[in-house]
């Protein structure tokens, strides 16, 4: 850090709104056992995607905010302004004034619970944007408000954003210098485009709903406070090797004198690894969900199946906390290939990298692998549900 390197965090906590009904403002109320800011600051830290945490509080807040992070050992905290993009704009002169970064999440105290897929979705966006932002759709009927209730206003073009919103930090701190502060941004992402910044949305989550009224607090209770299990599936596949075909190896294609005949571009190793993840929920295998028999697979990407599989788990609130595949051939090898194919794969279930694992062996020329007639692929899967 301090050389314009790395990930920070900035977790705004400079508002005086107070918890209904309380005398403690919201980000230091208690929620399932410690106060609401040091969740945000305890999952964010133990990301390996985030290489550091700044905390922006009220002025009057420093013996609070000791109070509340305990023993915790954090760099000081940013006195924040007036306004919401006031407290932004003074985290982020702190961020510069150790060096700067890279890049930056801009998170609300108030959504304690924020993911490590979220950030993932985020950072990967980052490649190709100045910002990003995760969204949720809208699923209400909303309407106009007037003395009579108004006009349905059309849901499918609105979107809910959340936050950590991530951007290039250079980016960001552009837009903040640039602000006449005669008027008020809803966010930091209106800065950035109002600069001309590019701004990703990708998926947001459930679980980074605002803390806002007292049935707030007891859901995001409820989420904390349900068990949490783990699950684990395995996978495996075998495709045959044939000329003239295209060789789609772990979600690449990799120049080969033969590919792999079969169901779709017949990805052996995304098969196995989809199988892998419906094996981890219970939620049968790949022919199930994509017969053989069905055209519309014939030519398909293996992407698509393993993010159908991703979706799935997504769907039954779990969370995917590492896959390992074994790719199983004497041919080609696999070693020059592996970072790609752990980058589309990560890419694909939207995780950090380190929690993608890509190996491979040969059967010392032994069997159908041996004699280079197929390669086979096996996985597992380990999927966190509740928590
Ligand atoms: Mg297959």
């Amino acid at each position: 850090m301090g050389d314009g390197q790395g990930t920070v965090a900035l977790i705004v906590a400079a508002g005086k709104g107070e918890r209904m009904g309380g005398a403690t403002p919201k980000q230091y109320a208690q929620l399932a056992g410690k106060p609401v800011v040091c969740h945000s600051i305890d999952r964010l830290l133990a990301m390996p995607q985030v290489d550091g945490v700044r905390v922006v509080i009220a002025g009057d807040h420093a013996a609070r905010y000791q109070d509340a992070i305990g023993g915790r050992v954090l760099s000081s905290p940013v006195v924040g302004g007036d306004s919401r993009r006031e407290s932004v704009a003074a985290g982020l002169a702190a961020v510069a004034a150790d060096g700067g970064a890279a890049r930056v999440l801009i998170h609300d105290a108030a959504r304690p619970l924020v993911s490590e897929a979220v950030v993932a979705r985020l950072l990967a966006a980052l490649e190709t944007h100045d910002g990003a932002v995760p969204v949720l759709p809208v699923a209400d009927t909303l309407a106009r408000r007037a003395a009579d209730l108004g006009d349905v206003v059309a849901r499918d073009a609105l979107v809910r954003v959340q936050t950590p919103q991530a951007f290039r930090f250079d980016a960001v701190k552009r837009s903040h210098d640039a602000w006449d502060g005669t008027h008020e941004a809803t966010d930091d992402a209106q800065m950035v485009r109002a600069l001309g910044g590019a701004v990703a949305m990708v998926e947001g989550d459930s679980a980074l709903e605002k803390l806002t009224y007292p049935e707030d607090y007891a859901m995001a209770e409820a989420r904390l406070s349900a068990p949490v299990s783990f699950r684990t599936g395995t996978g495996f596949d075998v495709h045959r090797l044939a000329e003239g075909e295209e060789l789609w190896l772990g979600g690449i294609r990799i120049d080969h004198d033969k590919g792999l005949a079969g169901h779709s571009d017949a990805d052996v190793a995304l098969h196995a690894l989809t199988d892998a993840l419906l094996g981890a929920i219970g939620a049968g295998d790949i022919g199930a969900h994509f017969p053989p028999s069905d055209p519309q697979w014939r030519a398909a990407r293996s992407d698509r199946f393993l993010a159908h599989a991703a979706a799935l788990v997504a769907a039954r609130g779990g969370r995917i906390e590492h896959v390992d595949l074994t790719i199983i051939c004497e041919a080609p090898r696999i070693g020059p290939h592996r970072e790609a194919m752990r980058e589309r794969i990560a890419a694909i279930l939207q995780l950090g990298q380190d929690r993608v694992s890509v190996k491979a062996t040969t059967t010392e020329g032994l069997g159908y692998t041996g004699r280079g007639e197929g390669i086979a692929a096996q996985a597992a899967a380990t999927v966190r549900i509740g928590g």
